[in-house]
């Protein structure tokens, strides 16, 4: 096995990059993991809300955050999230949790907790390429390869605006893009772990890009870092 395939590679960014569907696209090029992190914050937050938890009380969602038992499984035909054996994978993608998850992984017991899992379940072994906001700074510090997403807000709303059609969700294409705005805001202010790059990140457009095409050039950069795929 090359040394490209054994890559642990960090996929950090603001939402709507198309980081999701890239990072997918990079592990299954490269034969390895994947984890996406956002849908463990996403877990502990439907938590806190089926628990009532208001959003500006840090000790109540701390509590959430230590008592939940949250999981992630790969699976060939989609990835699949856990909270204490329950499938939550469709419910964590709706507005109410998007709508109170940047206030839930702002509480430091939150990002205390899914660090420590993330680092464990990227620690088990082989090639692995992990998602989310902090990766490169926080929970892999010493992956091979590390990348910041980036697009303008408009970019980034029109696409998750297309993605949602074409779920079935509304076409709402301004409340979209408030929406991106004030996450990033939120994302790239708060105090503990804030969304930036990554002093040796390589921050890649993905403006003008299909993700094939941001696919290719990532397998191009880990490659180089790390030796050939094939
Ligand atoms: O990636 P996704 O959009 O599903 O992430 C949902 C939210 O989870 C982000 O807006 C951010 O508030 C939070 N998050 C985080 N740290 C991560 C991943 C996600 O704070 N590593």
């Amino acid at each position: 096995m090359s040394a490209g395939r054994l890559a642990v590679v960090a996929i950090d960014g603001p939402a709507g990059t198309g980081k999701s569907t890239v990072a997918r696209g990079l592990a299954k090029a490269l034969g390895s993991r994947y984890i996406d992190t956002g849908a463990m914050y996403r877990a502990v937050t439907l938590a806190a809300l089926r628990a009532g938890v208001a959003l500006d009380d840090t000790d109540g969602i701390a509590a959430v955050a230590r008592n939940v038992e949250v999981s992630v499984d790969s699976q060939p035909d989609g990835d699949r999230t856990y909270l204490g054996g329950e499938d939550v994978s469709r419910e964590i993608r709706g507005d109410e949790v998007t709508g109170a998850v940047s206030a839930v992984s702002a509480v430091p017991e939150v990002r205390t907790r899914l660090v420590a899992l993330q680092q464990q379940l990227a620690a088990a072994g082989g090639g692995v390429v992990v998602e989310g906001r902090d990766v490169g700074t926080v929970v892999l510090p010493d992956a091979d390869v590390k990348i910041f997403l980036t697009a303008s807000a408009e970019t980034r709303a029109q696409r998750r605006n297309d993605q949602n059609v074409a779920a079935g969700l509304r076409d709402d294409y301004p409340g979209v893009l408030a929406d991106v705005r004030r996450r990033d805001e939120l994302d790239s202010t708060r105090a503990v772990s804030p969304l930036r790059p990554a002093d040796d990140a390589v921050i890649v457009d993905t403006g003008e890009m299909s993700q094939e095409q941001v696919i290719d050039h990532l397998r191009d950069l880990v490659e180089q870092r790390c030796g050939a795929i094939r």
